[in-house]
């Protein structure tokens, strides 16, 4: 039997524009789907950063590279309702409860545990009783949504995903406590939106940086708990540059429009990005 497209995606946040770091990340995704199809996506969903200007930059940037995508191009902000479709599963399945702490509230608990994402939530809402939710809600308060880390994994038993050069691993969601699945300000979290674009986008290889491993556990139980299919995974390194240092938004000098505009080829280019010939 023939076997079904490879189907990879670059996924930037258009909070600026393109360095090398993502340049080496877009190519990376970009030869792995080889043969297959290539997504691009926006993930917008934070419009205090994100600017369109900044994603006709990404564009222009990645053409320029030398790369191709299919159209439409998704862009999460447009897509609103199909993470709260996945927050009304998880809620009906009882997994997910409101959070009314803030920052402060969470970091006078007490010391707690770090987690991939920082410290572990101590739990302060989890148990709070339906009548005082409703009344905290009904009062204005400002909420989160957390899914409930111990009901959730209770529920859905071991997990195992596959990262191509690494190999089976056993989901470990646990590391990360009750995670943030709708922040306060923006009705979705980049752990569930990923998640569910990835599946309604039929991405078969998930392909993104070594910084965002362990991420993929707790997409991985999404994916249990929302009856997903589960792409396959690799993460790349991150590119530094001389002194060491990962490429960030502030090394200005480094975007590839400023190292364009400096004289550089786009065959260059892909070299430093590491990517040499042949052309992508
Ligand atoms: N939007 C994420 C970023 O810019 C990448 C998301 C992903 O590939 O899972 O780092």
């Amino acid at each position: 039997m023939d076997q079904p497209p490879i189907v990879t995606r670059f996924a930037p946040s258009p909070t600026g524009r393109l360095h090398l770091g993502h340049a080496h990340s877009a190519l990376f995704a970009y030869v792995q789907a080889q043969g297959g199809r290539f997504l691009l996506r926006m993930e917008d969903i934070d419009p205090t950063r994100c600017r369109r200007a900044f994603e006709a930059g990404i564009m222009e940037d990645l053409e320029w590279l030398g790369l191709r995508w299919e159209q439409p191009v998704r862009r999460q902000s447009e897509h609103l309702d199909d993470y709260a479709a996945a927050l009304a599963r998880l809620d009906a399945m009882g997994l997910i409860y409101p959070c009314f702490c803030t920052r402060k509230d969470i970091a006078e608990a007490g010391s707690a545990p770090h987690g991939p994402d920082g410290p572990i939530y101590p739990g302060l809402c989890r148990d709070v009783s339906p009548s005082e939710r409703a009344e905290r809600m009904a009062a204005g308060q400002p909420f989160a949504l957390r899914l409930n880390m111990i009901a959730a994994t209770r529920r859905t038993g071991a997990l195992v995903w596959h990262d191509r050069s690494i190999g089976n691993l056993v989901a470990q969601p646990e590391l990360f406590g009750d995670v943030v699945l709708a922040r306060k300000d923006i009705p979705t979290s980049y752990h569930l939106a990923v998640t569910v674009d990835d599946a309604l986008q039929n991405v078969t290889l998930v392909t993104r940086g070594e910084d965002l491993f362990a991420a993929t556990h707790v997409h991985r139980l999404l994916q249990a708990l929302l009856d997903l299919p589960v792409p396959a995974y690799t993460h790349h390194r991150l590119l530094t540059d001389e002194t060491g240092r990962r490429y960030a938004k502030r090394d200005r000098s480094l975007t590839i429009e400023a190292l364009r505009q400096a004289g550089h080829s786009a065959a260059q280019l892909r070299a430093m990005a590491g990517f040499p010939e042949p052309h992508p």
